[in-house]
């Protein structure tokens, strides 16, 4: 491989400073993620600093959250492109950014949504500012900037996977794992409401006519905590529970809030049904429970990441760092693209640690290599 001789890594070479610089614009920018005049006010960031010859822009319009940015470099029809996603909002509720906004200390950044993932929408800003400054994109680059990611992608999905349609691979840019990996593997999953109902009587004067609703859920919660299989990967947790009224009543309802994680997306269909048939159960005979589905995250299947994994290394091994791929419980959009059969990496952004805390740290000293080992990643692709 001689990307290293390529002028897109040349170009990024020296522009670490300019990097902590969008980076410190775009942090302290509002943008939780339902605050969609600062999701907005980020998009409209990074389109001032990607503007220029040859690169073109498609902002989508989405009522009630950020809009979305489509950002492309290079053409060439019937040339299939690779895509660049980043989600430009935080958990921060807005506030955060006055309260602590950017600051950084040698190579460390902090500042509410430095990590998840600011940097690693500026290390996307770079890369395709590098390939439309020196016009070497040798095929479609596509960057696709969203605003809803943590709190489920709802609006996102759908342009995410319009914009993955014939894509020669995907790279996601949530932070690179504090071990310095990146992220080959993600759970997916599924979080459901259960509610039962009963029959509810006076506890002293007509127990006999009651129907526990609380007894029937406490009589399903061990069965779906024994669908836990570390074996496979799947895990079960009835998170949350509520139900009755007061000690001298029998419960004419219970709630729980039950979370369900994938390694596999074939997992799905038999935890469901294994889960249904619990729910059905005439544990307690008067009874009866529903289960209602909230949200579900397709898992990123390691499959999906082999050969962009193997690309990704020898690139960072020729820049000068080692790095591995690494499994995670948690979901991202990366698993919507995986699941369309589409190659995806993950976890591609600047090294990060803490994200959703206040003690969330970006490291500066990766901003350039990273950055660099994408741009390889990309040409290795051509
Ligand atoms: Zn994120």
């Amino acid at each position: 491989m001689s990307t290293m001789n390529s002028q897109v890594l040349a170009w990024l070479a020296p522009r670490r400073g300019e990097m902590e610089a969008l980076l410190q614009t775009l942090v302290d920018i509002e943008s939780f993620s339902h605050d969609k005049a600062g999701n907005d006010r980020v998009l409209e960031a990074l389109q001032a600093f990607l503007a220029g010859d040859g690169v073109a822009f498609e902002r989508i319009p989405i009522e009630g959250f950020g809009d979305a940015l489509k950002v492309t470099v290079g053409a060439g029809a019937g040339n299939a492109h690779a895509l660049m996603m980043g989600h430009r909002d935080t958990v921060f509720p807005t506030g955060t950014v006055a309260q602590r906004p950017y600051r950084a200390e040698g190579d460390r950044a902090y500042g509410p949504g430095v990590a998840d993932m600011k940097s690693g929408l500026v290390l996307i800003a770079f890369v395709m500012k590098a390939f439309a400054e020196t016009k070497s994109a040798p095929y479609p680059l596509v960057a696709l900037f969203t605003g809803d990611e943590e709190i489920g992608s709802d609006t996102g999905r759908p342009i995410i996977e319009a914009a993955a349609v014939g894509a020669r691979a995907v790279l996601n840019m949530e932070p690179g794992r504090a071990s310095g990996n990146v992220v080959s593997a993600r759970k997916g999953g599924f979080w459901m409401k259960i509610d039962v109902t009963g029959t509810a009587a006076h506890a002293g004067v007509n127990h006999q006519a009651g129907r526990s609703a609380i007894e029937a859920l406490a009589r399903k919660i061990p069965r779906l905590h024994a669908l836990t299989d570390y074996g496979t990967g799947i895990t079960t947790n009835v998170g949350v529970i509520a139900g009755g009224i007061g000690h001298n009543t029998v419960a004419s309802w219970a709630s729980a809030e039950f979370d369900v994680r994938l390694v596999e997306e074939a997992q799905r269909a038999p935890i469901v049904a294994a889960i249904e048939e619990i729910l059905a159960a005439d544990d307690v005979p008067g009874t009866k429970a529903t289960g209602t589905m909230m949200s579900h995250r397709v898992p990123m299947e390691a499959r999906m990441s082999a050969d962009l994994l193997a690309r990704y290394q020898a690139a960072a091994a020729e820049i000068g760092f080692s790095v591995g791929g690494e499994f995670t419980g948690g979901c991202a959009d990366s698993g919507f693209t995986a699941a369309m059969g589409v190659p995806t990496l993950c976890g591609l952004g600047p090294v990060g640690e803490k994200a959703h805390t206040e003690d969330e740290v970006c490291h500066l000293d990766t901003l350039v290599p990273r950055a660099q080992a994408v741009a390889a990643t990309l040409l290795s692709l051509a």
